[in-house]
């Protein structure tokens, strides 16, 4: 017998990164040779959580208040406009208009509150054929489900072909698209969409909504700032929402956790960006009634740190500069082992850059089992294992391709 209502009877979270990288953190605390190549966080060259110096700096200059006090639902309008002039940067003037701001508990709440609020129930996402699995858990906790997109053309591109395969589906089915992309630094891939192809998804977007469709664009930029390409490029795709037209939405899922390292202090925001201005003011209305029915209101603390190293001069050019070597850690790392991998003849996804390299393998439940005998723990997902390079040093950059090789080749 269950006490659990009926569509909770399957819910188990079968998401294997927190409970390996759990295991591996255990592992490497018993033995400090362990490799923990397993989760989503930034760690130093001395293997410890990085943190930046000017978010501790603005963390210790926060009042009482500041900490402490319940925040308005939708967060403040110093939030709003602070996360507006990081994400829009040069574009700042002539996108701010178009754009409302909701803060939320990380990436992940700004995901859900965008899926429970541009799907009706029974209706799918269209999501990357590599993902983020978390999207899938979000979607059926709304009552949703999903469909994928191929990530990868022939070529080692983005699958525009693909996507308007299934975007065409989609809006026979159900009236409607909704689809995620996960740029730059894709999670589990590493891949970044190059300039032209942003201008094929927007020219799509106008494309499937010139009849009214309404065409949402959930934009999860977790590793926005980590693009080797630098702000410029990032920045000069997200003003090719200015292209849009009326019918188009798009929400972008900004993460405190991996801008500012703050993974704990949960903190993040939906963007929306939209020339239909009574889009806009629906997305505020509905989305603050979402966060004030599932977790009330946001974390004033992580608002305010983000104020401060966002806007504040005292803290913006120190934060950028460290958050600019933090990137350059992360791009030392992954040409590391990208020069190994070549040497050994280790195949990966199409990489660019960010926190993760993935591995295609034919059974990787078997590598990581291997893997683990060789202390070496990373994450086995369908028909890949991910390496999370964030998490490593340089050393064990260079040492786990020639490792890996031979586990997947062990017979
Ligand atoms: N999106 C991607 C691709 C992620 O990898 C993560 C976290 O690992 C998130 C969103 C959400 O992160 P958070 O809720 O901590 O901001």
């Amino acid at each position: 017998m269950t006490l659990l209502a009926k569509r909770s009877m399957i819910k188990e979270d079968k998401s294997n990164i927190i409970t390996l990288g759990a295991i591996a953190k255990e592992e490497k605390k018993k033995d400090p040779s362990v490799t923990n190549a397993t989760i989503g966080m930034l760690y130093g060259e001395d293997s410890k959580l990085f943190a930046f110096e000017s978010v501790d700096k603005a963390l210790d200059n926060l009042s009482t208040d500041e900490k402490y006090a319940y925040a308005a639902t939708p967060g403040s309008p110093l939030f709003h406009e602070a996360v507006k002039k990081w994400i829009f940067r040069e574009y700042y003037d002539s996108m701010k208009d178009n754009s409302k701001v909701m803060a939320t508990p990380g990436g992940t709440g700004a995901l859900s509150n965008t899926f429970a609020n541009y799907l009706n129930e029974e209706d799918y996402a269209l999501l990357p054929n590599y993902m983020w699995g978390n999207y899938k858990q979000c979607l059926y906790e709304n009552h949703q489900s999903f469909k994928t997109y191929n990530l990868f053309n022939d070529q080692g591109g983005f699958d525009v072909e693909d996507l308007k395969i299934k975007m065409l589906e989609a809006k026979k089915n159900q009236g409607r698209i909704l689809f995620v992309v996960n740029d730059p630094c894709h999670n589990p891939t590493g891949y970044t969409m190059k300039s032209f192809e942003w201008d094929m998804v927007i020219d799509l977007m106008n494309e499937m909504s010139e009849d009214g469709t309404p065409v949402i664009l959930l934009h999860d930029m977790a590793y926005i700032d980590y693009a080797k390409e630098g702000f410029s490029y990032t920045r000069s795709n997200i003003a090719k929402y200015e292209k849009l037209n009326d019918s188009c939405l798009v929400v972008m899922a900004f993460s405190g956790s991996k801008t500012l390292a703050l993974y704990g202090v949960r903190i993040g925001a939906q963007v929306a960006y939209s020339k239909n201005k009574a889009a806009l003011e629906e997305f505020a209305k509905a989305n603050k009634f979402s966060s004030r029915s599932k977790w009330s209101n946001p974390s004033n603390l992580g608002q305010n740190i983000i104020v401060k190293c966002f806007t504040d001069e005292a803290y913006k050019k120190s934060f950028e500069d460290e958050l600019k070597e933090a990137s350059n850690t992360l791009v030392k790392r992954a040409e590391a082992f990208l020069n190994e991998s070549n040497k050994v003849g280790l195949e990966t996804l199409p990489f660019e850059c960010g926190f993760f390299i993935t591995i295609p393998c034919l059974n990787p439940d078997f590598v990581y089992e291997r893997l683990v005998k060789k202390k070496v723990h990373v994450i086995p997902m369908g028909n890949v294992i991910r390496v999370t390079i964030s998490a490593i040093t340089m050393e064990e950059c260079i040492k786990l391709p020639k490792l890996i090789k031979e586990a997947i080749d062990e017979k």
